[in-house]
């Protein structure tokens, strides 16, 4: 979890001296400047910063234009939010199997396009970037959308370029367990202009008479209020400022824990963009082996990570949605609700991988002690 400190108290300490917490009248602009130093940062041409990553799903969605009747293919392996936003806009998730990066399998994705996909939300979990190279030659070739789930990998870079930035669209989370927070915010980056007015008006009502907001009336639609505050946008210029800083402490990190790890006989996952790799997955034989070894302190099997896995998000499996007759699957031609035995390569994954868990807590001296602890806790081979 990414600590917070004395400068997002003194941050929010002058929001509130100031008085005016609305980003819309406050002129000391602290939910602008973010956005313009995340984009800079990253490497976007526009940030808008929303509430929550599930709104920025859903702002992005609707920025793309995805609606009833639309397929969008979703990493199985995601938090639920990832496919509950397509359904919140009226189109439906085709799941998509993860290969052994636990990211996107993209040979699965070319096999389940059809005519009626717009759309792709590769998830780059767990600091885990996707095959982007391999899946955006696939999403040119369909004329499909893409949309990057990186609520999971801010800071996260693929190839030198940062998560977020390579799609369409991206999206971030800033909750309490992402690699920064606000407590509860968002942002969609995007360097099309067109998405990113759509993305505003989708956040604030449709709205374009606000002094910042882009101007082109014919884009006008009804939205949502998925703003945030100056008291959010005080936090997130502290924690905007610390986020190159925690990264390559955990990049350092993860460089320092591998070669014990592997030494020992542990079976690393292959990662996207090995050199700078800000997670660690161990993907034993069996079920059995990773049972065993989650039994440590720091450690996690990723199937035990309650709605992280397709097989518990009960309300999508049983297609119900706050409507009756608001019912995306009946809208859609032939997909149905995800069954339990939709990817079964996915959870076997899923049961065999354990996340060294504590990467980004730990200051380098105990992450070095938790590797040769756990180095000496290696499963017998159970196959
Ligand atoms: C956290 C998360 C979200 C949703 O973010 P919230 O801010 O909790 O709405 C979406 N996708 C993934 C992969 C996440 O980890």
């Amino acid at each position: 979890m990414p600590r917070l400190g004395l400068r997002e108290w003194f941050a929010v300490g002058r929001v509130i001296a100031h008085g005016d917490l609305l980003r819309t009248s406050s002129s000391l602009r602290l939910c602008q400047k973010f956005e313009r130093g995340l984009a800079r940062r990253l490497g976007a041409r526009h940030t808008l910063a929303v509430n929550n990553g599930t709104a920025a799903l859903i702002t992005a969605l609707q920025a793309c234009r995805i609606g009833p009747g639309d397929e969008v293919l979703v990493s199985a392996y995601t938090w639920m939010a990832s496919a509950a936003a397509v359904l919140h806009v009226g189109a439906v998730p085709v799941l998509v199997e993860i290969d052994q990066t636990l990211t996107m399998d993209i040979d699965d994705l070319a096999a389940k396009i059809t005519p009626r996909a717009r759309a792709i939300i590769p998830v780059h979990m767990n600091n885990r970037p996707c095959d982007m190279d391999r899946l955006l030659d696939i999403a040119a070739k369909h004329d499909l959308r893409v949309i990057e789930d990186a609520c999971q990998a801010i800071g996260v870079r693929y190839k030198g370029r940062a998560c977020g930035t390579i799609g369409d669209a991206g999206t971030f989370s800033f909750n309490q367990m992402k690699n920064m927070t606000c407590g509860e915010g968002g942002a969609v980056l995007t360097s099309d202009d067109l998405i990113y007015e759509r993305a505003y008006c989708a956040h604030d009502m449709g709205v374009n008479f606000r002094k910042f907001a882009p101007h082109r009336t014919d884009q006008e639609f009804v939205g949502g209020n998925f703003r945030i505050s100056e008291i959010e946008g005080a936090i997130l210029n502290v924690q905007l400022s610390k986020l190159p800083g925690r990264m390559r402490a955990m990049r350092r990190r993860v460089a320092a824990m591998e070669p014990i790890l592997k030494k020992a006989g542990l079976p690393i996952a292959p990662h996207n963009n090995p050199g700078e790799a800000c997670s660690i997955v161990v993907t034993f034989d069996t079920e059995a082996e990773a049972i065993e070894f989650a039994e440590n302190i720091g450690v996690r099997r990723l199937f035990d990570n309650s709605k992280h896995v397709f097989t518990k998000w009960t309300a999508i499996l049983d297609g119900r949605m706050a409507h009756p007759r608001f019912d995306p699957w009946a809208w859609a031609e032939d997909v149905s609700p995800p069954s339990a035995d939709e990817c079964p390569r996915t959870l076997d994954l899923l049961s065999r991988s354990c996340a060294i868990s504590p990467i980004l807590q730990l200051p380098h001296p105990a992450a070095i002690v938790l590797a040769h602890r756990l180095a000496k806790r290696v499963p017998e081979r159970k196959s």
